[in-house]
């Protein structure tokens, strides 16, 4: 077999290796049934086995009370910057947004397209994304106050949620979700496209608020209400099987093998400092946003020039680090620090980088 590498990508990322390994080992007889996961109804008490399992250690790690809901709901992030408008905006009252950058600017064009009364109360455009706002004013009349939570391109993380107000929070938590505890009271919904932190692409996993779902107007299309998931919990048409799946195993890796979310935070913490730390004493790395806003799961930096990186993008894969090429809107190079990085994978490229500038 080939020698697994160093994964760093943005997203489809690296799944924790223990996983992948249980996946192979049942791929082909799935507890016993003779078939694989793949090839089961999804409505076999195998398959809801399966989905409940996951629905209970979601709720578990993130200790979610019985005011919340956890939906599976295919199309990933970006269905659900139409689904929220189109589900939570009240009529005659406007939707707040705050701008960090191009996932935030998706979602408020889908409330755009909508003809919401959308308000943008804050944006960092104005330094190119690379800082998060913190001076804005919410509506206190906002059906909801929208913001992504992690920016993934430029590699800024709000570490104190914004302030709301009373203003019901919802967030894009695609490519931070699970890396950190949350204190979800203020929040009315939290989603995440599964394939940063979860498990495979093909898939969100939606956290909605009971009072919320009193919102949802009758008619809307049955597949984009919120209510259809939850009254069908989940399974109102065949969901992603292996998905749902695959994401229930990294859920078991992170409440029994890792410990939960506060232990999971204290290796984020450890594995972007390590970075960090060496973006700062380099002479030749310059990180790309500001420090107060930094990302623990995604750390951009640049060099020098942009042959300079391209030599130490490729140089990188020959050592056996991959996905470091940053997002061509922003150029340079981007560290993606999932929870499935290991700190040996962390260590190898902060090893790399140290190199790399010695032998300049
Ligand atoms: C990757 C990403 C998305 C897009 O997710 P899809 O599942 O591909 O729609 C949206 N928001 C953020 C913050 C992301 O990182």
């Amino acid at each position: 077999m080939e020698k697994r590498v160093h994964n760093f990508n943005a997203g489809p990322a690296a799944l924790p290796l223990p996983v992948l390994e249980e996946i192979r080992e049942n791929f082909l007889n799935f507890q016993g049934s003779g078939m694989s996961i793949t090839e089961i109804s999804h409505r076999s008490p195998l398959f809801e086995e399966v989905i409940n399992d996951a629905l209970g250690r979601a709720r578990r790690l993130l200790q979610l009370n019985d005011d919340y809901h956890v939906l599976f709901i295919q199309g990933g992030a970006s269905l659900q910057f139409c689904m929220i408008p189109m589900n939570l905006a009240l009529p005659g009252r406007p939707v707040n947004y705050i701008n960090t950058g191009v996932w935030s600017i998706k979602a408020i064009k889908e409330a755009q397209i909508q003809g919401k009364d959308v308000r943008i109360i804050a944006t960092s455009e104005d330094k190119g994304f690379s800082y998060l706002p913190t001076d804005y004013t919410v509506d206190r009349q906002a059906s909801y106050l929208h913001f992504t939570s992690n920016n993934t391109i430029v590699g800024t993380q709000w570490q104190q949620f914004p302030d709301e107000e009373g203003v019901p929070l919802i967030s894009d938590m695609s490519s931070d979700f699970m890396s950190r505890p949350i204190d979800v009271k203020p929040f009315g919904l939290i989603y995440a496209g599964a394939q940063k932190n979860l498990g495979p692409a093909g898939v969100a996993m939606v956290i909605i608020r009971e009072d919320m779902l009193e919102r949802v107007p009758d008619n809307l299309p049955t597949m984009l209400k919120y209510t259809t998931a939850r009254d069908s919990k989940s399974l109102f048409n065949t969901p992603p099987t292996f998905a749902i799946y695959v994401i229930d195993l990294v859920l078991t890796w992170l409440e029994e093998t890792i410990g939960g979310l506060e232990e999971m935070e204290r290796i984020n913490e450890e594995k972007a400092s390590l970075i960090y730390e060496a973006v700062d004493n380099g002479e030749i790395y310059q990180g790309i946003a500001e420090l107060k806003s930094r990302s623990m799961m995604n750390v951009t930096f640049r060099l020098p020039d942009e042959e300079l990186e391209q030599r130490f993008l490729s140089e990188a894969t020959s050592n056996g680090l991959h996905g470091l090429k940053a997002h061509r809107s922003i150029g340079g190079c981007r560290a993606s620090l999932y929870n499935a990085v290991t700190i040996d994978s962390v260590r190898s490229l902060v090893e790399f980088m140290n190199e790399f500038e010695e032998k300049l």
